[in-house]
């Protein structure tokens, strides 16, 4: 997924907007001549675009995320971003085990305090 997404993206149970994103690993993929900014959350320059000062939403076009993690700062809920794509799924679909061997394997990438939330369930 590109940073861009964030924008759009909101909590699948709590309808939380913005969620926080962290990038294990990106690709800088496409070249962008131009590109808009973002409209209310820049997660490049992690921030809301009216409180930003600089906003190059370039790399938001550019930069594909192929693995990383998004964090609901409301409920506390997580989810992976796994070659390229966020799953985002409600808790009855999600996939526990695919999950926790995805956390396993990134774990030296996640903050300490995400560790804590999301080896908690
Ligand atoms: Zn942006
Ligand atoms: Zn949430």
């Amino acid at each position: 997924m590109k940073y861009r997404l964030m924008d759009i993206l909101a909590c699948p149970m709590c309808r939380n907007f913005p969620l926080k994103l962290h990038v294990f690993q990106s690709e800088s993929r496409y070249s962008v001549e131009e590109a808009t900014r973002c409209e209310l959350y820049c997660s490049y320059h992690d921030g809301l675009i009216d409180e930003l000062e600089e906003t190059r939403c370039r790399e938001c076009y550019s930069v594909e995320i192929t693995d990383g993690l998004l964090t609901c700062p409301k409920c506390g809920r997580w989810y992976a971003i796994i070659d390229e794509i966020p799953i985002m799924l409600p808790d009855n679909l999600r996939d526990r085990k695919r999950e926790s061997e995805f956390i396993n394997k990134w774990s030296g990438k996640i903050p300490p305090d995400v560790l804590k939330m999301v080896s908690r369930e």
